[in-house]
């Protein structure tokens, strides 16, 4: 048993050592990236199902090594977390895409991602606040994305970042529905402007006879609730069809538009044009 054991550990402890160096790296890089403004936000289109239309964009941060590599968000951003470096990171993002988004027609909306840890920071509400009047964007073309995970987290806090903001006229949308363990609750506590269904339920929805009843749920739920509702991860025609017969309001996937820096923010596959 001794020597299994043995042989149990001994590979573990180098990769540990690896892990642990190779997040040194990262920390270190990202620090760098950071200061030297490396990471950037493309943008995804929002699109209104029933006309067809862009009616914003949502800001995905990408971060574009010197090497001309991009590592995407779900590496960094944890990272950034667990470094300190979120505040600043989406300080930076969030000032580079309010001045982005004033380059845009004016009724587009600039919808921005916040990192659950985020919302436990009181603060939060009045430094977006201070940012997007800095750069003269009006509160009310902006959206943030939250997650419900961030609201249970620390609800107290929660509440008072969120209402700095939707008193300022910004609009909040809960993200990734239907993936957290807290949904209904959350609904019941807060209005949010936005559900945004998790791209889970769009993919499997043809193929699962429920998923489809559960999205079509979600849907009349929302008019319950006069929340506009968003289906997110739409990448077939098949998808998109269904979710229009079911009144969906705003999609977002590849099919429509893929995520793409400023500068290429024009036409998509679906016809759907910045008015
Ligand atoms: P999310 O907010 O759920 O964003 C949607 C993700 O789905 C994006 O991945 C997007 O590129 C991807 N996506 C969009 N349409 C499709 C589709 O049709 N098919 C498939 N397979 N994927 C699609 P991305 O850009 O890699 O971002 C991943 C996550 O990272 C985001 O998930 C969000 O939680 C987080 N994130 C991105 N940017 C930021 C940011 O600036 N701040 C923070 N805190 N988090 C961010
Ligand atoms: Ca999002
Ligand atoms: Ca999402
Ligand atoms: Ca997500």
């Amino acid at each position: 048993a001794k020597k299994q054991g043995r042989n149990l550990v001994k590979p573990f402890v180098p990769s540990m050592q690896d892990e642990m160096t190779k997040r040194i790296r990262v920390e270190a890089d990202l620090r760098s990236a950071i200061k030297k403004a490396e990471i950037v936000p493309y943008y995804q289109p929002l699109v209104d199902l029933k006309t067809n239309k862009i009616i914003g964009f949502e800001a995905l941060a990408r971060w574009k090594t010197a090497s001309g590599e991009f590592i995407p968000p779900n590496e960094f951003i944890p990272v950034a977390e667990e470094a300190g470096l979120i505040v600043d990171l989406t300080d930076q993002l969030l000032r580079r895409a309010c001045t982005d988004a004033l380059s845009w027609p004016n009724e587009l909306v600039l919808s921005f991602n916040l990192s659950p840890i985020q919302l436990s920071d009181r603060l939060l509400g009045l430094r977006i606040l201070k940012i997007l009047g800095d750069v003269g964007l009006p509160t009310h073309r902006v959206e943030l994305e939250v997650t419900e995970s961030a609201i249970i987290q620390d609800a107290v806090t929660a509440r008072i970042v969120l209402d700095d903001l939707v008193n300022a006229g910004v609009r909040i949308a809960l993200d990734d529905f239907g993936t957290g363990y807290s949904s209904l609750s959350q609904l019941s506590n807060y209005r949010f402007d936005k559900i945004k269904i998790d791209r889970s339920f769009v993919s499997s929805f043809e193929t699962n006879d429920k998923q489809d009843k559960v999205i079509k749920a979600i849907i009349a739920l929302g008019a319950g609730l006069g929340v506009t509702i968003t289906a997110e991860g739409i990448e077939e025609e098949s998808q998109l069809q269904r979710l229009q017969d079911l009144g969906c309001h705003i999609g977002q996937g590849y099919l429509l538009g893929r995520p793409a820096p400023l500068e290429e923010l024009t036409a998509d596959k679906a016809g759907a044009k910045v008015s």
